[in-house]
């Protein structure tokens, strides 16, 4: 059902007044984890000032560590939602069981299903039973069969809001974080219908490659590109080294700008 051949025009996902998939790049951004209210509400607010409306945040943190923070859970959501409807803003954010979707809905607009639960097909199964977008992204390892057969299982259960994100995998290369996969987004734009995004954070680790990075995805058809961004990165709970300040975020746009992206 996400084939191109199965339906030759674009899925586009409406996100309030923002449309993914329309040939109008977007920019989603925010920070890794919520930690409190005023840290999700400065990154908001900045954003909101340069017209950006799609607002990431992790409340539910799938760390490799235990020992690392987890995300303040419940708590998080609902600084989403009050942040979101202060400032009229989309949140997106990551649920990592399939029992906490049902109560997700009630506080954020898109849920992810992070690259650790790509093939979790229980929690693609509950997210493809619900009427939310839904952002799937691309497993460390998975081939571009198994992530779109990822996306099937979403939609074979009847939701067709589905955006892909391609956010790095992992091969010997250790100058970044993850390979970013640039070729991922023409692929998934040729075989499926679906929109396509890239995330710059995730997939390189790397503060100094985000602009870069960014500039490619958009230039090979991306329709969205995801970054982290966070008041005081030197603090941050997590992803301490790759989220930019919002100065630093504040000059990625403008250049991003420059290059005709998007106004
Ligand atoms: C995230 O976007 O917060 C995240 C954890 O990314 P990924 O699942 O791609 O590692
Ligand atoms: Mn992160």
């Amino acid at each position: 059902l996400v084939s191109r051949k199965k339906r030759p025009e674009n899925t586009v996902v409406q996100l309030n007044g923002d449309k993914i998939g329309n040939g109008d790049p977007k920019l989603i951004a925010g920070p890794c984890s919520v930690e409190s209210y005023e840290q999700v509400y400065s990154v908001a607010k900045a954003m909101k000032d340069q017209g950006l409306n799609l607002l990431r945040g992790g409340a539910y943190k799938p760390r490799t560590s235990p020992y690392d923070f987890q995300g303040l859970g419940q708590e998080g959501l609902e600084i989403l939602k009050r942040v979101g409807d202060e400032l009229d803003m989309v949140t997106i954010s990551e649920i990592v069981s399939p029992k906490d979707v049902e109560n997700a809905l009630d506080y954020i607009d898109v849920i992810q299903v992070g690259a650790r639960n790509m093939q979790n097909f229980e929690l693609l199964k509950e997210v493809g039973a619900v009427d939310k977008p839904v952002l799937l992204k691309r497993g460390m390892s998975a081939t571009m069969d198994e992530f779109i057969k990822a996306a099937e299982y979403i939609i074979a259960n009847g939701n067709e809001n589905i955006m892909l994100c391609e956010r790095g995998i992992r091969t010997y290369e250790n100058a970044t974080r993850n390979t970013l996969d640039i070729s991922a987004v023409p692929v998934l734009k040729q075989e499926t219908h679906l929109p396509v995004m890239v995330d710059v954070t995730h997939s390189t680790g790397r503060r100094d490659l985000l602009l870069p990075t960014a500039k490619a995805a958009y230039a090979v058809g991306a329709d969205a590109v995801m970054t982290e961004v966070h008041p005081d990165p030197a603090v941050a709970l997590s992803d301490s080294a790759q989220q930019m300040n919002i100065p630093q975020f504040e000059e990625f746009l403008g250049e991003i700008r420059e290059q005709g992206v998007f106004k």
